[in-house]
C-alpha cells in the first residue's frame, strides 16, 4: 500500500468529455478552450480568463502583462514553489522575499510594507495550502504604493476571503491545474482579471506576442494579415485538456467539501497533542485545504519523515524556502533570511489530503502518525 499526498479524481465524466474531443475537428485552440475560461471565470467572479498550458505559464504572462522587466523588485513569500518566483527572474526582475505569519503560514503585510522600496513594482501573494492570504491589507499596501498584485493560487480554486471567491479580489489570479490541484487538466494554468487591458496582453503573451487587433496593429495588409508586436510564447493549451478541466469544475465544490471533511477529522483526531502543531485557519476565510501541514515539535522531523514512508505513506515536505535552492543562492540570495519559514521548514510534514482518499486509508495514516509521536 502506498497513500500519496495528493492525487487526481478522474470519473467517467471526465473520460467521455476527452473522448468527445478526440473525435472532434479541434484538438487545440477550439471552442473547448473559451468553454473551460468561461467556466471558472464564472465559478471565480471575474470578467477574463486566459488559460494556458500549465500555472507556471500563467505566472509568468501575468509577469508580462504587469510589465514586470529589470530593475523592478517583486514581493512574494519564500514559502512557496519555485516557479511563484521563478516567473519574475523570467521578465528579469527581482523576487524580494517578504516573510510568513507563524500561525497561517501565509504572507505577512507588514513584511511585506518592510520591503518595498521605489522599486517595487509588484506583490504576488501565495495562498499556501490553499488558505487565503490576509488579501485586504495586501491590495491596501499595493493601492498605497502603486503595486500590481498578481495572487498565486495555485492551491486556492474554490477558496474565499471574506465570502469571495479567489480570482476576483486583485489585479490578476493565476491558478494551476496539475493532477495534484483542486481540479485537474494534466498540465494547464489559468489567469483571470478584471480589467480589460491586462486581459489583452495575457491573450498577446499566450501566443507569440501576435496579435489581429487592428487597434494594435501598425497597418493591415489585408484578411491574412497579422503583426508580432510583442516577444510572447506558444503558452497555449489544448482543447484535450480544457474538455477535462470543464467536466472537472463541475465536481470542484464536492472536492472541496470532501477536503473540508478530511481536514476536520485531521484536526479531531490530532486535538490536544502536544508535540504536534495542528495548522489554523484565520476566521474570515474558508480554505481550499490543498495541503494539511503539521509541525513535529519535539522529535526529528528527518526521522519521523522517514518512518512514515516506510510505512506506506506518501508525506511530503512543502516548501523548501525558495531563497534556499543553490540557483537562488548562486544569484544573489546567500544573505537572504526568512526566520519564521526557516523554522516552519525544519518541523513541516504534509499528510495525504486529496479528495479519493478514504477514511480507512485516513485512520490508518492518522495511526502511523500517534504510533511515532508515542514512541
Ligand atoms: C503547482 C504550483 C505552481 C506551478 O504550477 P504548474 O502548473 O505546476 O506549473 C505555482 N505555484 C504554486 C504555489 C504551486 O503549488
Amino acid at each position: 500500500m502506498y497513500i500519496p499526498y495528493g492525487k487526481q479524481t478522474i470519473d467517467e465524466a471526465d473520460i467521455q468529455a476527452v473522448v468527445d474531443v478526440l473525435k472532434s475537428d479541434y484538438l487545440t485552440t477550439g471552442p473547448k478552450v473559451a468553454e473551460f475560461e468561461k467556466k471558472v471565470a464564472d465559478y471565480v467572479g471575474a470578467r477574463y480568463a486566459v488559460a494556458v498550458a500549465n500555472g507556471t505559464a500563467a505566472l509568468h504572462i501575468a509577469c508580462l502583462a504587469a510589465g514586470i522587466a529589470e530593475g523592478d523588485e517583486v514581493i512574494t513569500t519564500p514559502l512557496t514553489f519555485a516557479a511563484s518566483s521563478n516567473c519574475v527572474l523570467y521578465c528579469g526582475g527581482t523576487p524580494v522575499f517578504a516573510d510568513i505569519d507563524s500561525a497561517t503560514y501565509n504572507i505577512a503585510p507588514a513584511e511585506i510594507e518592510k520591503k518595498i522600496t521605489e522599486r517595487t513594482k509588484a506583490i504576488i501573494p501565495v495562498h499556501y495550502t490553499g488558505q487565503p492570504c490576509e488579501m485586504e491589507a495586501v491590495t491596501a499596501l499595493a493601492k498605497k504604493h502603486n503595486l500590481i498584485v498578481i495572487e498565486d493560487a495555485a492551491h486556492a480554486l474554490g477558496a474565499e476571503y471574506k465570502g469571495k471567491k479567489i480570482g476576483s479580489l486583485s489585479d490578476m489570479t493565476c491558478f494551476s491545474f496539475h493532477p495534484v490541484k483542486p481540479v485537474t487538466t494534466g498540465e494547464g494554468g489559468m489567469v483571470v482579471t478584471n480589467d480589460e487591458d491586462l486581459y489583452k496582453k495575457l491573450v498577446l503573451y499566450r501566443s507569440h506576442g501576435i496579435t489581429r487587433d487592428t487597434e494594435w496593429m501598425s497597418k493591415n495588409e489585408g484578411p491574412w494579415y497579422y503583426e508580432q508586436i510583442a516577444l510572447g510564447y506558444n503558452y497555449r493549451i489544448t482543447d484535450i485538456s480544457c474538455a477535462l478541466g470543464t467536466s472537472q469544475m463541475d465536481k470542484l465544490d464536492g472536492f472541496l467539501a470532501r477536503r473540508r471533511a478530511i481536514a476536520e477529522r485531521y484536526n479531531q483526531a490530532f486535538a490536544g497533542m502536544k508535540s504536534l502543531q495542528l495548522p489554523t485557519q484565520a476566521d474570515n476565510v474558508v480554505s481550499g485545504w490543498h495541503l494539511y501541514m503539521i509541525q513535529i515539535l519535539d522529535k526529528d522531523r528527518g526521522e519521523a519523515f522517514a518512518k512514515l514512508r516506510e510505512a506506506g505513506i506518501g508525506v511530503n515536505v512543502h516548501y523548501i524556502p525558495v531563497y534556499k535552492h543553490p540557483y537562488y543562492q548562486q544569484h544573489g540570495y546567500a544573505d537572504c533570511h526568512c526566520p519564521n519559514a526557516e523554522a516552519f521548514y525544519e518541523r513541516a510534514i504534509s499528510l495525504p489530503i486529496f479528495p479519493g482518499l478514504t477514511d480507512k486509508e485516513q485512520d490508518y495514516v492518522i495511526e502511523q502518525i500517534k504510533k511515532l509521536i508515542m514512541e
